[in-house]
């Protein structure tokens, strides 16, 4: 089935049959005109700054910290026209926080995306288990649930979870689940009878060594997404060839951005996501730097879409831990070694510097011990590893997953 992003897209961007890669980039050139003339004469931030006259690649770069340091400076509408402020603590200091705006046509564009990125994985008269978000109007979970609802399918989020136990309970009779990375790994791996026909991993970065997994022990479709606070959650979703994700291309400009150059990276090349918005209406964001890696890939997805297409996501920049020179640790590359092991339900991790050598503290949640000997063999040699086995259940401290440096 071809992905109904790209029917969403054709429709959106006036394209129809006409929707071709090349055809969506000279589309998103001439739209991204009438986006900076908005931009530099609503939002304070981008005032004397940029002019339609310039090209993409030499319009400067958007950083979180402008956000934080003023998100005010980036609001193009009135504060009544607001319908949605999103707060968020911008990682790296402890005192600002981001604020996102949204209008009601921006919630309501999110909305659409959900409904027919969500379409591939549901269909009428099926039960979506939300286990991420809450029940606050206009949260993530509401406005999913609202989208799924749209197409006729009956969702309910979870809201406050306590330990997995909990998290199965409410989704044992469900056909879709909702939720982030770690913890379904935790509930397949704790529950594995459970049959869910779908489940969508979200709200953090996906290992494959999970995707495998829960794909194998659930015996259900696994689907993936991009999604990013900072444009209302929603930016590109898998298909059901599970080979990349088609982007929402009439709302945004993708770029990768070569980490240490700056500049744009070759296609297929790996580098930092940068994201431009093309209808945000309440706080227009140019070639804002996401901190997250993935590749733009260039052959044409199997399900026939003609959509622009995003690899998964690898990690985020900020997450990189240097070791040695041209070597670095991260969760993720600690995820994707540990939870290859069909034995590891969680895990949690730590790294100090000692004397001679970075010291890894693992506890891990595990059916029986892990080959210690392999893990090692995988490990960069300046960093020693000690490992306590405990309970980790991940519904017990909900979060994104972090090496925490102690
Ligand atoms: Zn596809």
């Amino acid at each position: 089935m071809i992905s109904p992003v790209n029917s969403w897209v054709a429709q959106k961007s006036e394209l129809a049959d006409n929707l071709t890669p090349s055809a969506l980039a000279m589309w998103q050139m001439e739209k991204l005109k009438s986006v900076i003339d908005y931009a530099a004469t609503n939002s304070q931030f981008y005032r004397g700054k940029i002019n339609s006259s310039m090209k993409l690649v030499d319009l400067p770069f958007t950083l979180p910290t402008d956000l934080a340091c003023d998100p005010y400076a980036f609001l193009a509408i009135p504060q009544s026209r607001v319908a949605r402020i999103t707060t968020l603590a911008n990682s790296g200091t402890t005192t600002l926080k981001k604020r996102i705006f949204f209008s009601k046509s921006d919630l309501e564009r999110t909305k659409e995306f959900f409904s027919v990125g969500m379409s591939t994985m549901v269909r009428k008269g099926e039960r979506v288990q939300i286990l991420i978000s809450n029940k606050t109007e206009n949260s993530l979970g509401s406005m999913l649930k609202e989208s799924l609802t749209q197409i006729g399918v009956v969702a309910e989020i979870s809201g406050a979870i306590r330990n997995v136990r909990e998290a199965i309970e409410v989704s044992k009779d469900a056909d879709c689940l909702v939720g982030m990375p770690a913890e379904l790994l935790y509930m397949s791996r704790t529950a594995p009878d459970m049959r869910p026909k779908s489940i969508l991993l979200a709200a953090d970065i996906v290992p494959k060594s999970i995707i495998n997994s829960v794909k194998e022990t659930w015996k259900c479709n696994v689907f993936t997404h991009y999604g990013h606070s900072e444009f209302g959650y929603g930016l590109a979703v898998d298909c059901d060839q599970h080979d990349g994700l088609h982007q929402r291309d009439a709302d945004n400009i993708f770029e990768i951005i070569d980490i240490t150059t700056q500049k744009p990276g070759m296609p297929g090349e790996v580098g930092e996501i940068v994201i431009t918005t093309l209808t945000n209406e309440a706080m227009p964001l140019i070639r804002y730097k996401t901190g997250h890696i993935s590749r733009l890939l260039t052959e044409q997805c199997k399900c026939g879409s003609q959509l622009h297409r995003l690899g998964n996501i690898e990690g985020r920049i900020s997450d990189k831990m240097t070791i040695a020179e041209g070597k670095t640790l991260s969760i993720h590359q600690l995820d994707e070694m540990l939870f290859a092991d069909s034995f590891v339900r969680g895990f949690e991790a730590s790294i100090s510097k000692g004397k001679d050598k970075f010291e890894l503290h693992l506890t891990i949640d595990a059916i029986q011990s892990i080959d210690l000997s392999a893990l090692k063999l995988l490990l960069p040699e300046e960093v020693s590893v000690d490992i306590k086995y405990d309970t980790v259940d991940p519904f017990t401290n909900r979060r994104k997953r972090r090496l925490i440096i102690s």
